[in-house]
């Protein structure tokens, strides 16, 4: 159903997931259940999100083995250091009622705290005890993942960042093509900005897919993973439709001229909530 990456571990992870934020807690289990019922294997959580124990009991109401699902949670900005990243990655195994992720995110640099080497050094130690079989970053930008990686010698096998036709990120992707780090698009169809775009248009109309779905399949072949969020059936099932089709090496050349540099989210050299 869906394309696997490789991970520089030695583990794969889907492609195509789906993405819990601003999920209500009260549906999430059903969501969940439904997203994986239909096909997705990969469920992108976090700690903030404060739906985990609902993405938990989601998995296990699938009915599918635990093998067979990708599970993202993130380390909060306000957990960020040693200790507190142990025991903030703990509650999250708790809340979820697994006795491990598949991945666990260091969610936000905030470089003005000055943490994430101590939080990424507890990734590394949760790592070891089989808490998380991988470990990565999200919004890290090219000084926080040297440092890291400087620091520790351990590259993350991923970094979770906005991307979308008018913020591509290609220096970014560029430094994570060399340290063989994946990349996975947050926010990935852009509050849906470009959807009236000439070259978005134009490619839809070819191939008959929706706007949404030519994005998306934009993010399959620069070769991101990508996590879109939906909570209805309809449109979980025409996110997950993206493997039956391609764009051109035009359409792509013609998508990549919306880049604006525009951010739907907030600049992560700045972003520090907690
Ligand atoms: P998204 O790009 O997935 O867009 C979601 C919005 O688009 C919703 O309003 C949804 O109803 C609508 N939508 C979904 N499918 C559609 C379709 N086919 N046609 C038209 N509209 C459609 O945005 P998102 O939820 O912000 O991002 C996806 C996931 O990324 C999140 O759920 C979360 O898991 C993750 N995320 C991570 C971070 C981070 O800091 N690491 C930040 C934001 C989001």
């Amino acid at each position: 159903m869906t394309q696997m990456l490789s991970l520089s571990d030695g583990r794969q992870i889907p492609q195509l997931g789906f993405g819990l934020w601003q999920v209500p807690a009260s549906s999430t289990a059903e969501t969940t259940a439904t997203a994986l019922r239909l096909g997705y294997r990969l469920v992108d959580g976090a700690a903030i999100y404060g739906n985990e124990e609902g993405q938990g009991e989601g998995i296990r109401r699938s009915g599918l083995p635990r093998e067979d699902i990708f599970v993202t949670t993130k380390v909060w900005n306000s957990d960020q250091g040693f200790d507190k990243a142990l025991r903030a990655a703990e509650s999250s195994l708790k809340r979820l009622r697994l006795t491990h992720v598949d991945l666990l995110l260091v969610h936000w640099p905030c470089p003005s705290k000055d943490l994430y080497l101590e939080t990424w050094r507890a990734l590394i130690r949760l790592k070891e005890d089989g808490k998380a079989l991988s470990i990565g970053v999200s919004n890290f930008q090219e000084p926080h993942l040297e440092r890291i990686i400087g620091e520790t010698g351990v590259t993350p096998v991923l970094n979770q960042v906005e991307i979308n036709p008018r913020l591509q990120q290609s220096a970014l992707r560029a430094f994570h093509a060399r340290h063989g780090i994946v990349t996975q698009s947050w926010t990935p169809l852009g509050q849906g900005l470009s959807f009236d775009a000439a070259p978005v248009q134009a490619a839809a109309r070819r191939t008959g897919r929706t706007p949404a779905q030519v994005v998306l399949r934009w993010h399959i072949q620069i070769g991101a993973s990508v996590i879109p969020r939906s909570t209805r059936e309809a449109g979980l099932l025409e996110n997950l439709a993206l493997f039956d089709f391609s764009l051109t090496e035009g359409e792509m050349a013609a998508i990549a001229s919306l880049d604006t540099g525009e951010r739907c989210g907030p600049d992560p050299a700045r972003f520090e909530m907690s």
